[in-house]
């Protein structure tokens, strides 16, 4: 007879880092002062911070040992020669270039492979990796399934391609106008969903049948990689590590964030297979980021990240690891509100658009909803919905993307699960209230990612303006609790 396991950690804690709860008071404070946005807050002023899980990873004793064992020599680092060998041992990359995080190796590999008036194809645009494409001269064009853009779809693949609206693109475009097809996997803006092998194997095909290369995203490959092993039947008796390798294969090269996967702070890596394209990556990572055995990076960052890359495709952390997350997502979902299904691998995202119907597109209610959950509980959300989609460099217009959402990003191996019922409670309180809330209007709002810097104000009713009344989102109910109690 088999019992029913938990997903528990596996690990133990050693240090702890001291957090604080802040008043509502002092909230109310600290988000005017941010602009309402998330992203401006002080970190001290937060009180569980689901800001991302981009280098904000708990690293192992073993990666701390490591730290003392950097090489910080200007060439040729032992570091750097144990990051190559753990990039060819998981992701099966030969040739590797350091860059100081996953930006740096997708502006090298845009400028390598774009001429101006190019199209990019990719299943769904992410922030850094679009800005860069679209600063070398390139279009992105969104050729993900339809069902991605349904926040209510079960579909178990949203992350996938659809070969029809790829294949309608090229034969517009020319096949010669498409350097490569960007394939990220998890998609993050989709809600960390995952990209079937077979999909996955199917664009390969389609690509190098036509002379198109096809670049992976591997930001969150090992997530994915476990989604694989849990939903592709044919994949079932895999190891995570296989199936990362599996992934890689389909791929000419990759970027690579390891802030994400690698469970690391900082760093990152460009992977590619063939010489020439690896020569002239190695000559602009000297101009941009460092010389090609360092990129940006300490000798002690380098190894850290090798480790942690042999840690990330462990089972036991990759099923606790998402386990975590599917936990809280559970809870949301128990407790009523909309949230991204399935539930992805790196966050739960809160279906703003839903939850704030009230509020029109152009007053962010995602950004809006952040802000109030901060608020409410000093829990620090962000905003993934038209502020991070931008505007079109064409027409100068918003992007309206069809999901409007709040992440709930969670750090790797940092918080526990008696945190995680707090969130809940905190995220159920908001969605209590949402029937009060205002939206936003921009006061600053910076040209290129604009998500990171922007300022707001509220949007109020005109019966409101002048008046005494509410001073921040739905505050009229934090203060009158306040006076309560
Ligand atoms: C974080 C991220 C990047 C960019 O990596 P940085 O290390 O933040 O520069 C690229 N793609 C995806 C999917 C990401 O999540």
């Amino acid at each position: 007879m088999t019992h029913h396991r938990s997903w528990a950690e596996p690990w133990k804690i050693k240090v702890v880092e001291p957090i604080r709860m802040t008043t509502a008071s002092e909230r109310k404070e600290h988000i005017r002062e941010a602009g309402y946005n998330t992203f401006l807050l002080r970190s001290a002023d937060v009180y569980i911070d689901l800001l991302t899980d981009s280098g904000t990873n708990a690293m192992s004793d073993r990666q701390w040992a490591g730290m003392m064992m950097g090489d910080e020599a200007y060439a040729g680092s032992r570091n750097y020669y144990a990051l190559e060998e753990a990039v060819r041992e998981f992701y099966g990359f030969p040739h590797l270039i350091p860059t100081h995080q996953g930006r740096g190796a997708e502006n090298i590999l845009s400028k390598i492979l774009i001429t101006p008036g190019d199209h990019v194809p990719g299943n769904m645009y992410f922030t850094t990796t679009r800005v860069h494409q679209e600063l070398a001269g390139a279009t992105f064009h969104d050729v993900i399934i339809d069902e991605a853009h349904d926040p209510a779809s079960e579909h178990p693949f949203k992350g996938n391609v659809d070969l029809d609206k790829l294949d309608a693109l090229v034969r517009e475009g020319g096949a010669e106008k498409v350097p490569y097809v960007s394939v990220a996997a998890t998609v993050n803006l989709a809600g960390g969903q995952p990209v079937e092998l077979s999909n996955l194997r199917r664009v390969a095909d389609y690509c190098h049948a036509r002379g198109i290369r096809v670049i992976l995203d591997a930001t969150r490959a090992v997530e994915n990689a476990w989604f694989i092993q849990q939903r592709e039947p044919a994949m079932r008796d895999h190891t995570v590590a296989e199936i990362l390798r599996l992934l890689c294969e389909c791929a000419d090269g990759a970027t690579m964030s390891g802030k994400k996967d690698s469970l690391v702070n900082i760093g990152g890596w460009l992977g590619l297979r063939e010489e020439r394209l690896a020569e002239a990556a190695r000559g602009l990572v000297v101009v941009y980021e460092g010389l090609h055995t360092y990129g940006g990076l300490a000798g002690r960052d380098m190894e850290a990240m090798a480790i942690g890359i042999r840690e990330s495709v462990e089972e036991d952390h990759i099923r606790s690891r998402i386990g975590q997350v599917h936990y809280l997502g559970k809870r949301l979902i128990d407790a009523g509100v909309p949230v991204v299904r399935p539930l992805g691998g790196h966050a739960v995202f809160l279906d703003a658009a839903a939850i704030l119907s009230h509020l029109p597109r152009d007053q962010f209610p995602a950004q809006a909803l952040a802000a109030a959950l901060y608020l409410e509980s000093g829990v620090r959300a962000m905003e993934r919905g038209a502020v991070s989609a931008g505007r079109d460099p064409k027409t100068g217009e918003n992007r309206y993307p069809a999901l409007e959402l709040v992440r709930l990003t969670i750090p790797r191996r940092v918080y526990t699960q008696a945190h995680m019922d707090v969130v809940t409670e905190s995220v159920a309180e908001v969605f209590e209230q949402r029937g009060q809330m205002h939206g936003l209007r921009f006061t600053y709002e910076p040209e290129l990612l604009r998500f990171f810097q922007a300022r707001f104000e509220l949007v109020r009713a005109p019966s409101e303006t002048g008046g005494a009344g509410a001073g921040g989102i739905a505050l009229a109910q934090l203060e009158g609790r306040q006076a309560l109690g």
